[in-house]
């Protein structure tokens, strides 16, 4: 993959596809924009992982235009979505005051508005499209929907930079079928993601422990069928390890349960025992008589959970048996929180976990979304771990074997 640090972008218009997508607090985003100066941006993680290639863009002299995406708008075309927002005003904003200089806001994503800013752009200076997904296009199906959105992205600029790390397993018109059209390379972001997940699928170091949380166990099957064989162990914990104890015969009480994946578990826990892939499962709970942050916490000693009774989170026991099995690790990649640790009475196994993980001397690996953001609400050093990643789907989706659209195009030769 060509690096973007290797084109010659002095004098050039450069297309940059970065992942913005920022949770938003409050009514501005939703409706379709803060006022001016008032963000309402609850973590600019993904704009601050973004700098880096955007400024040595400017350092270059090339000016800058940022496409990115924000939420999903919702109605059947342009004017329906751009009513009802999000805006990227909120983002553009906040890049303006990272980047400290000021970023002009495109009224549209590839129209008038856009045009008219890329043809008057001096070099150095920075525009961002307005949100990419109000353009029904760019999420069509249709080959030739997506082309003619693509088309008049790529009009807009001399080179394009892909680096929105996130986005990378959409095959949406910005990611997947603009680079082909203009001279093109990877930004710095996305480089160092891949670097992380290369070195996670190109002989760990071992023990290789990859812990499992979070709610959909749909989400996750691929990609333990992908990692037996690969990693030692095998940690599930949060909402989807119900389904794996269920399958064990366990009483799961009320707990979180996908009952029409009950044959895929049962099947992924034989491929693994057959493999010698170690998977540890919760050996206690603390439920709750229903999903609430004011719910009392009780904690249930054994694997068992009584009817009228949910798990929120792994119980003490599990807590120990985890960093027991982490103690060692000389590799560990970790998606999904083991709890549902939004709330503060259900949070202390996603922070026993994300402790012991952080003590790991070796590669560690955060697989984005959810897991990052329980990282960052727990207060945890950045530092504490190798990598913490952009991309929660992008991520799991290269762990489980499959090709990244976005990588693909970037990967052909211009
Ligand atoms: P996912 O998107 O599949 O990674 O799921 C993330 C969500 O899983 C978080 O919002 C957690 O609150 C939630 N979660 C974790 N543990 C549980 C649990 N025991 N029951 C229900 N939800 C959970």
């Amino acid at each position: 993959m060509k690096r973007a640090e290797d084109l010659d972008v002095t004098g050039q218009t450069v297309l940059v596809r970065a992942d913005l997508n920022v949770p938003l607090d409050g009514d501005g985003g939703l409706r379709g924009g803060a006022p001016p100066g008032q963000h309402n941006i609850s973590d600019d993680g993904r704009i601050r992982a973004s700098l880096p290639t955007i400024r040595d863009l400017i350092r270059r002299e090339a000016a800058v235009i940022v496409c990115a995406h924000l939420g999903r708008p919702k109605g059947d075309d342009y004017a329906a979505r751009a009513a009802g927002g999000p805006s990227l005003r909120p983002v553009a904003d906040r890049l303006a005051e990272l980047l400290g200089q000021p970023v002009t806001l495109a009224a549209d994503v590839a129209g008038e508005s856009a045009s008219v800013i890329a043809s008057t752009m001096a070099p150095g200076e920075v525009a961002l499209l307005e949100n990419v997904r109000f353009e029904p296009a760019e999420t069509s199906k249709d080959d030739g929907v997506r082309g003619e959105l693509a088309g008049r992205l790529a009009a807009l600029a001399d080179l394009y930079v892909g680096d929105g790390f996130g986005a990378m397993h959409r095959k949406h018109a910005s990611v997947y079928d603009t680079p082909p059209l203009l001279p093109h390379a990877a930004g710095q972001l996305v480089l160092a993601e891949v670097a992380v997940l290369r070195q996670l699928t190109n002989s760990p170091a071992r023990p290789y422990v990859v812990v499992l949380g979070g709610a959909k166990v749909a989400d996750k099957l691929a990609v333990i069928g992908n990692l037996v064989g690969k990693a030692d162990r095998l940690l599930i914990a949060g909402g989807m390890a119900y389904t794996f104890l269920a399958a064990q015969g366990h009483k799961i009480g009320g707990s979180l349960l996908d009952t029409d994946r009950i044959g895929e578990v049962k099947a992924a826990m034989d491929d693994a025992a057959k493999a010698g892939v170690e998977v540890v499962l919760p050996v206690d709970h603390v439920v709750a008589d229903r999903f609430d942050a004011d719910a009392q916490p009780e904690i249930v000693p054994g694997p068992d959970i009584p009817d009228g009774r949910m798990g929120l989170d792994i119980g003490p026991a599990t807590r120990e048996l985890f960093a027991a099995k982490l103690a060692d690790a000389k590799t560990v990649f970790w998606n999904g929180p083991p709890g549902v640790f939004e709330f503060p009475a259900f949070a202390a196994g996603t922070l026993a976990v994300s402790e012991a993980i952080s003590h790991v001397t070796g590669l560690t690996v955060v697989g984005g979304g959810d897991s990052a953001a329980a990282v960052r609400q727990l207060k945890l050093p950045a530092d504490a771990f190798t990598h913490i990643s952009t991309g929660g789907g992008a991520s799991l989706e290269y762990l489980e074997g499959r090709d990244l659209p976005g990588l693909t195009a970037l990967e052909e030769l211009s």
